[in-house]
């Protein structure tokens, strides 16, 4: 890596930064990536242009995914098969043994539960028979519940799946504080030729940057950032979500997914809190996913209608509720399907990442560095990293006072 200072035909001063690879985008795909490639000797530079874990990362319901919920048609699916594996690597890293060192990471729950209404398990018993899911999920017994399954109202089965749920932000600064000296805060990048580009930093210097290669790992900002390179492919898709907050009155924190007629659990529900400690249930599945054609008030009434139908016991009159309008971006899939795998794609030295899943974030560093690998990508010598705009880290949002509108 190389730093200097250099100055245009009209003595407009850049400054010069050459590295082996610049990241564009700190959520969970490019946090991983730098981590990895740093400690493989690679001279890594990112480069964030709004808060590290600001796109999907911080809205993610931390679910680290063993692939059991994609079984849910009692077939093993290519989904299931390549998530298999993420939970071993991550409880590793949060042990403090594994191939990054998450130990400072807030693990919200080791398990999650899964529960079904009567009316459903006869259809359920091939998933429950599934090699994916013998072994993994446990049937629990009346007392050992959540104490919003032991209420006597309560008529349908829990199971314990062995799949931690984890804190997105404290995920986020565990990956970012040893490499905040490689994290770079931008406002805008310029002046893209080849290995080489300007970038404003968020003090206003303006930095050359030169890499032998460049990684787009910004989410749905990659769409953007290929039409400035003069990209076509890969091409992106949106999946949009209307995901729901709801505190005030919940008995306990809960990681529990409803099992529904679909794939997709009909409600999952995980927890948080808010700024003033107070419990908060965060609602994704099924009712985010379809909610994306209601207003933000038919949502909660939704979300309202199905956790009265579901838990009729809970104190609805003191709860206060809120929506959430975010989009998982991915590689375009056919009828725009959701993606199988993570994602990486190669044109001219240009790598555009996907992760598809917070879970999947191992799995993604690993193909990419092997490719790095491969290609006898330049390691150069080791040098401190100049001074410049360090980047902070996203507040969760149900931290974020003004998002409570209702
Ligand atoms: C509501 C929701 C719930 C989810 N729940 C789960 C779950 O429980 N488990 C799971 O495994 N997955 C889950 N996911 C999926 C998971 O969150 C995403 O796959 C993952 O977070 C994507 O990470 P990323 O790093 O690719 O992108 P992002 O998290 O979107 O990060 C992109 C980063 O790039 C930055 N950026 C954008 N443009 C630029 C630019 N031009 N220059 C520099 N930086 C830029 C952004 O500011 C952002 O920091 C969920 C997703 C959503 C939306």
């Amino acid at each position: 890596m190389t730093i200097m200072t250099i100055s245009d035909s009209k003595n407009n001063k850049a400054n010069q930064l050459n590295v082996d690879v610049v990241i564009f985008g700190g959520g969970i795909a490019g946090l991983w990536l730098l981590a990895r490639l740093r400690q493989a000797g690679y001279q890594t530079l990112l480069l964030e242009i709004e808060s590290l874990g600001a796109g999907q990362t911080r809205y993610s319901q931390g679910i680290i995914h063993g692939g059991t919920k994609y079984a849910l048609t009692g077939k093993l699916t290519a989904s299931s098969e390549s998530i298999f594996a993420m939970p071993k690597i991550w409880r590793d890293c949060l042990q403090g043994k594994g191939e990054l060192d998450l130990s400072s990471a807030m693990v919200l729950s080791e398990h999650q539960y899964m529960w079904s209404t009567p009316s459903l398990m006869s259809r359920l018993s091939g998933f429950f028979a599934s090699r994916i899911v013998r072994g993994r999920m446990v049937a629990v017994k009346k007392n050992d519940r959540p104490a919003v399954f032991q209420n006597k109202k309560f008529k349908g089965k829990v199971y314990q799946l062995d799949e931690p749920v984890l804190e997105a932000a404290s995920v986020i600064n565990a990956l970012a504080t040893p490499n905040m000296n490689n994290i770079m805060q931008i406002k805008l990048m310029t002046k893209f030729s080849e290995n080489q580009f300007n970038v404003e930093a968020a003090d206003g210097e303006t930095w050359n940057i030169t890499a032998e290669k460049i990684i787009l790992s910004a989410g749905k900002g990659n769409a953007a950032l290929l039409k400035q390179m003069g990209r076509t492919v890969p091409e992106m898709q949106l999946r949009p979500l209307q995901m729901v907050m709801v505190r005030g009155g919940l008995p306990e924190k809960l990681y529990a997914h409803c099992l529904g007629a679909s794939v997709n659990p009909r409600i999952t529900i995980t927890s948080g809190e808010d700024k003033q400690g107070n419990i908060v249930w965060y609602l994704g599945g099924q009712l985010a996913e379809e909610g994306i054609h209601r207003t933000s008030k038919e949502q909660i009434n939704k979300a309202k209608k199905e956790l009265q139908s579901l838990m009729p016991w809970l104190n609805f009159s003191v709860m206060q509720w809120a929506t959430l309008n975010i989009d998982r971006a991915e590689p375009k899939q056919k009828e725009g399907q959701r993606p199988a795998t993570s994602f990486y794609f190669e044109e001219n030295n240009i790598i555009t990442t996907w992760p598809t899943k917070l879970a999947l974030a191992p799995n993604l560093a690993n193909d990419v560095l092997k490719r790095l690998e491969k290609q006898n990508v330049t390691k150069s010598a080791a040098m401190e990293m100049p001074e410049f705009s360090h980047a902070s880290i996203a507040d969760l949002p149900w931290q974020e006072e003004d998002k409570w509108q209702h």
